[in-house]
């Protein structure tokens, strides 16, 4: 079965109204009129095929086409509808959308499912108005408190929990109610795909990031006077840190990240050698196990450089958090309806944050990605084609249904 292609590219061009940048973008906050206006346009399509609209206490919103069975735990799609300020028009719109031209294909061909489908829009998924971001998603699965996320404010001080009322978002939904899945269409917002020609990226997880803060010390001298074989200079001794850090990730870890993203120097002139630098360590990897090798190894080469360069070197963890891993049953429900769709695909994981790396904390979740043109993402030049969009709708619906019928056989 395939998805209505017309009719999902004119949802995407209509949602893409409101809010449009000059720029061809989108501006949706979340929980702002916009915003609001964006869910009621999904609500007016929702109504016309007949779906339940409901709310939880977080302000996600939930579309609901009962089942057979209509009372045993739903399968999900979602994602959200809010943008980053000058954001693209895809970026989580797209998963939204998607899903319910999923729910109106089924309805179109009044496919009877045999469980509740639900389509879910999580509140604040960008973290631009209020932070942290993924926030209705986390609230959902119980990594934030409920209390203290309403009481978030914006910049001008005014709350989740009272823009919540203004907007009338919120409802008594039970959060952290059981799903039996949770699948994410998405666009990649990264090259790979693309690059590599590929239809579908089938994602197997989101990759674990830890983050260093280093500071490298040496002695402030004098930079006429003070004989290089004398020196214990803080920049040069980063810099060969920099380049063999790098170098052990291109050799040793084919799949793994490393970023230098801050730097600062103490007392910065450019007449004195410096002294002490501050600077920070990005590491990612999908295999949790990679990851703590890369974190041994950059300690090792980081205190062999500081001893050649006569520094000392301090390394505090600043943050981890472990890979994630997708369910392999969805997986490959997603796996198969592309082989049968006869697209080309490539395994990947997830690079940027996402609503299902949390809901992967709460059920068994997967995500489906598209490519986007030349990865761009927040921006307001974000774009895919219309061909895209319809690949990545059919895989979803595939393997929903494949889904619902493998749950029904597992029942009975
Ligand atoms: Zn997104």
């Amino acid at each position: 079965m395939k998805i209505n292609s017309q009719r999902l590219w004119k949802s995407l061009m209509d949602m893409a109204k409101i809010g449009a940048t000059e720029k061809g973008g989108n501006t949706r906050l979340a929980l702002t009129d916009l915003d609001v206006q964006g869910r009621q346009l999904l609500i007016q399509w929702a109504n016309e095929i007949g779906l339940s609209v409901r709310y939880d206490a977080i302000g996600n919103l939930f579309l609901r086409k009962s089942g057979i069975a209509d009372f045993a735990a739903p399968v999900v799609m979602g994602s959200h509808l809010d943008t980053q300020p000058k954001g693209g028009r895809f970026d989580g719109i797209y998963g939204v959308l998607a899903g319910l031209e999923v729910l109106r294909s089924l309805h179109d061909h009044q496919v009877q499912n045999y469980y509740p489908i639900e389509l879910a829009v999580w509140m604040n998924e960008e973290g631009a108005r209020f932070t942290p971001a993924m926030m209705g998603s986390a609230v959902f699965t119980g990594i934030f408190d409920l209390q203290q996320v309403l009481e978030t404010t914006d910049k001008s001080g005014l709350s989740v929990q009272s823009e919540l009322n203004r907007t009338q978002q919120q409802g008594d939904l039970e959060l952290g109610r059981k799903f039996t899945a949770y699948y994410e269409a998405h666009i990649e917002q990264g090259p790979v795909l693309e690059q590599q020609q590929n239809q579908i990226g089938v994602v197997t997880g989101g990759q674990g990031i830890l983050w260093l803060d280093v500071q490298t010390t040496g002695k402030a001298a004098h930079a006429g006077t003070t004989p290089m074989k004398m020196r214990k200079d803080s920049m040069v001794g980063t810099a060969k840190m920099i380049v063999a850090l790098e170098k052990m990730v291109w050799e040793k870890f084919p799949d793994g990240l490393i970023t230098f993203g801050e730097m600062s120097i103490a007392n910065s002139s450019r007449n004195t050698i410096p002294a002490q630098i501050k600077w920070t360590i990005d590491l990612r990897h999908p295999n949790d196990q990679k990851l703590l090798a890369m974190k041994e190894q950059t300690h090792e080469i980081l205190v062999f450089f500081a001893k050649q360069n006569d520094l000392s070197v301090d390394i505090v963890e600043h943050w981890h958090s472990p890979a994630t891993y997708f369910d392999s049953v969805l997986i490959n429900t997603v796996r198969e309806s592309v082989q049968e769709l006869g697209l080309s695909h490539q395994d990947i994981v997830s690079g940027a944050g996402h609503d299902a790396i949390n809901l992967a904390k709460h059920c068994p979740t997967t995500m489906i990605f598209i490519p986007c043109e030349g990865g761009l993402s927040h921006n307001e030049a974000e774009n895919i084609t219309t061909e895209q969009a319809q690949h990545g709708a059919d895989v979803l619906l595939n393997a929903i249904l494949k889904f619902d019928q493998q749950r029904l056989a597992e029942a009975s």
